[in-house]
């Protein structure tokens, strides 16, 4: 998630447990150990590489005792803060680990398990960002800071609580819909994923693969059974096109095998991270690798604004559209145009290319 929601949620662990001894300063080492493992941006740039290798070591449980007495330092140096400090390491410790825990539960894939393992547990229960959650945070953090009672920051604490196990309903019931919704098309998915959509939880992006397709459908799912408004399928790119160098096996690995070419450029192969989307239900990717002739490949920047209307994606968000169907009336009829939508090969030139998106930097 965003750096200011880990900070938050770290402030809001260390004013509940650490309010009392350090009345002043509990929540500022409960933001820096909250913010502290996203420090990896700082080292790694924009670069492609820097994408791939985001939310690696210093996401890592290995590591996150390291990280907590980093944290700790300035109030190590200075005597008179040196008080309750194992308190205050444990507290700088469960700051780290809540954004451990809350990068695991979004879509972009985090490196816990570093170094023993390079597996990505991405649980895709919440958005990567979501502004109503993190201001709702901040409203409590400042209760608790400004009237100095740390029930606000417990109040928080179960917010969050609140917040991650309904995510994890959410995205039990979505994708218990995908499963349906392929059995119904009479598919036989080979693997799928449901994310949530930007700042919300009740509508997701489903998109699964099978043998021969990529197939991305909207669902909304509120306290009535969820609807699903179809989408796009594209044909799945063969096997022996994907790029066989060691940063597009890394890049292959990294989008969980979803990735779709995306036209050339100067005859260098362009290849989109298809697990994000501007378009919901279609695919207009955010961003992707540029492979040279000559094997070099670097991070490029793919679609910045909607190809379509703002008061589209509002319907679909809000649920005026006549697009969402009961999942017993998704028939095996036809999808949305096959193919990628227009604007596909609107692909920026390359010194553009190292611009942030947002979905693929968040923290
Ligand atoms: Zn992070």
């Amino acid at each position: 998630m965003d750096p200011i929601t880990h900070a938050v949620v770290g402030g809001l662990i260390a004013q509940a447990l650490l309010g009392r001894q350090w009345p002043r300063s509990a929540w500022v080492l409960g933001a820096l150990a909250g913010m502290s493992p996203d420090l990896d941006i700082f080292f790694t740039g924009h670069s492609l590489i820097a994408s791939l290798f985001h939310r690696g070591p210093t996401h890592s449980i290995a590591l996150l005792p390291v990280m907590a007495g980093l944290c700790l330092l300035p109030w190590l140096l200075r005597a008179a803060t040196r008080t309750h400090l194992w308190r205050a390491y444990g507290v700088a410790m469960l700051g780290v680990a809540s954004h451990l825990f809350i990068d695991t539960c979004t879509s972009f894939g985090t490196m816990v398990y570093w170094p023993f393992s390079p597996t990505r547990v991405a649980l895709d229960w919440v958005p990567i960002v979501d502004p109503i959650f993190t201001l709702s945070l901040i409203g409590l953090l400042c209760a608790a800071l400004w009237r100095k009672q740390l029930r606000w920051a417990g109040v928080g604490l179960a917010v969050c609580a609140l917040y991650f196990s309904l995510g994890a309903i959410q995205h039990e019931r979505v994708m218990t819909s995908q499963t349906a919704l392929a059995a119904t098309r009479g598919e036989v998915r080979e693997h799928g994923r449901v994310t949530p959509t930007f700042g919300n939880m009740w509508v997701w992006r489903s998109l699964y693969r099978t043998q021969d397709d990529l197939v991305a459908d909207a669902v909304r799912a509120t306290w009535s059974a969820p609807q699903v408004a179809e989408g796009t399928r594209v044909p799945r790119p063969a096997a022996s096109t994907y790029p066989t160098t060691a940063t597009g096996a890394l890049f292959l690995k990294f989008t969980d095998g979803f990735v779709l070419p995306y036209g050339t450029q100067d005859g260098a192969q362009i290849w989109a991270d298809a697990r994000y989307s501007l378009d919901t239900r279609g695919f207009v990717p955010l961003w992707g690798m540029r492979m040279d002739v000559d094997g070099r490949a670097q991070r490029i920047t793919l679609a910045s604004r909607l190809g379509h209307s703002l008061w589209e994606t509002w319907c679909l968000q809000f649920g005026t559209t006549q697009a969402y169907r009961p999942l017993t009336e998704c028939l095996s009829g036809p999808l949305g145009p096959a193919g990628v939508p227009s604007g596909h090969h609107n692909i920026p030139s390359p010194h553009n290319s190292h611009s942030d998106t947002g979905a693929a930097h968040s923290g």
